[in-house]
């Protein structure tokens, strides 16, 4: 429940103004919560309209997309880039090519993502974009001609110094090298315009694993405050996309048991713990479908519920699909199953309910997403760097500067805890920390 009539009056503005942008306001809600001791202190932020401007995207740029399928029929979609804030730099934050995308998710996103960049401590604004588009079930042609057409509208609004977009849902290598490409022919070879790009047209090696790894390097951090490691945990991890397909690599590299796994189809789950070279197999070679995996594999079993409606018993729990995945009852089947520690891979994973169950359980801890997901933006951070550079750091280069970053807002997240006496409560403490410097960032720039 807020409290301060300040935060109370900026929030209902944006419920009056935005009744249904729910994601939107989840988000911003769950901020202005956390922040609201220091705004308490702060007489002097409702003059200068402080919250309002942190709240308010700088930009929101929609356009519409036409492109034509295979058999010549000619569609349109819509596209977005939400430009958040460029207080610390260029906008930098994912496209996300998914079906039940609007303007709410991509507000939330962008909103996120200007807390997040401030966290990695790389000079980065906040932005992201999307589209109502989705590349499942078509053709590589029809594909290359969607990224052409979005490419020519978006290459208005983005170059290397101004907004700088990488991957995200539905948008990989294949999706970020076309729009590189239509890129290049509209405005010329400008190494630094978006990132996540295919190493060999100068993307960044470790870009594509750095959310994955990322989110692992930061969960060491936090099982290493109570002497507690990843060696023989057993997990659940969501989405077998970028981020969940990376994060189980990375678990089972460190002698983790990943017991469930799931995608949009499914879920699986191995006891014995899931065979890797198994599941590559499925994701390249049989459409995804997961239940497949039994017919090699007759001990595990598959599903169509949610993996977080299942009984299975483990430690730890990495939600790496999508927005709101876990909710309340979920959140308390994890916790009567063993779960002690979460990590959100994926942006906003668990609804606001979900969150009071784990805050309200004692012994549970939590790495909120704008902390432990933030290697995949910090990596494109990089990637900037060594573009601006002409340079090409080693993978191992790469992935050691990730490592740092990631136990450097560890840190500050914890730093955070002991300063405003929050226990254990590191999503609270990433809001306080980002919101310190944006605040200072507004104020020193002075009415923009
Ligand atoms: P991908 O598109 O690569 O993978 C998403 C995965 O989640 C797929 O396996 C997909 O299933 C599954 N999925 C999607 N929606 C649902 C759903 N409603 N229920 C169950 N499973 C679902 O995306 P990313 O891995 O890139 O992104 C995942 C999350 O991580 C997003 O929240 C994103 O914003 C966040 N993130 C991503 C970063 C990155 O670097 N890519 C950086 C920081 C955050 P299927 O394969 O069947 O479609």
């Amino acid at each position: 429940m807020l409290k301060n009539p300040y935060i109370i009056r900026v929030y209902n503005d944006l419920q009056t103004k935005f009744n249904e942008q729910i994601e939107y306001l989840q988000a911003v809600k769950e901020f202005l919560s956390a922040i609201e001791p220091l705004v308490e202190q702060d007489k002097g932020l409702e003059k200068e309209a402080i919250l309002e401007r942190m709240v308010t995207p700088e930009r929101i740029i929609k356009f519409r997309v036409p492109w034509q399928d295979d058999q010549g029929q000619v569609h349109i979609n819509w596209g977005y880039r939400i430009q958040h804030s460029s207080l610390l730099g260029p906008y930098k934050g994912g496209l996300r090519f998914d079906t039940p995308v609007n303007e709410s998710v991509m507000k939330f996103l962008a909103f996120e993502q200007t807390f997040k960049n401030a966290l990695t401590g790389l000079p980065m604004g906040g932005g992201k974009g999307s589209a109502d588009f989705s590349t499942r079930g078509k053709s590589d042609q029809e594909i290359m001609r969607f990224c052409q057409s979005y490419m020519t509208e978006l290459a208005k609004h983005i170059n290397e110094n101004l907004d700088v977009p990488a991957g995200d849902i539905g948008v990989g290598k294949r999706e970020i090298g076309y729009m590189y490409g239509q890129y290049k022919r509209l405005k010329g070879v400008e190494l630094g315009s978006l990132t996540g790009k295919p190493v060999l047209a100068n993307g960044s090696l470790g870009r594509e694993e750095a959310t994955g790894y990322g989110l692992i390097y930061f969960l060491q951090a936090m099982l290493n405050e109570e002497n507690e490691e990843v060696s023989q945990k057993r997990f659940i991890i969501s989405g077998l996309g970028n981020v969940g397909l990376n994060a189980i690599k990375k678990v089972i590299h460190l002698g983790g048991l990943v017991l469930a796994v799931s995608n949009s189809q499914g879920s699986l789950y191995d006891p014995q713990g899931i065979n890797i070279k198994c599941l590559e197999d499925i994701l390249v070679n049989h459409n995804k479908d997961l239940s497949i995996y039994t017919q090699e594999r007759p001990h595990a079993s598959f599903s169509k519920d949610s993996i977080w409606s299942r009984q299975i018993e483990a430690d730890i729990a990495l939600p790496c699909a999508t927005q709101n995945e876990i909710n309340a009852e979920q959140a308390r089947k994890l916790i009567a199953n063993g779960v002690r520690f979460l990590a959100e891979g994926a942006n906003m994973p668990c609804t606001s309910e979900a969150i009071e169950v784990f805050n309200q359980s004692k012994d549970f801890i939590w790495a909120p997403a704008k902390a432990a997901n933030a290697g995949g933006v910090a990596v494109s951070g990089l990637e900037m760097s060594q573009n601006a550079m002409r340079l090409k750091w080693s993978f191992e280069e790469v992935d050691e500067k990730l490592q740092t970053i990631m136990s450097d807002i560890f840190t500050r997240c914890k730093e955070t805890c002991l300063a405003f006496d929050l226990g254990k409560n590191y999503a609270v403490a990433a809001d306080i920390a980002a919101y310190q410097k944006i605040v200072q960032l507004i104020q020193m720039h002075g009415l923009v």
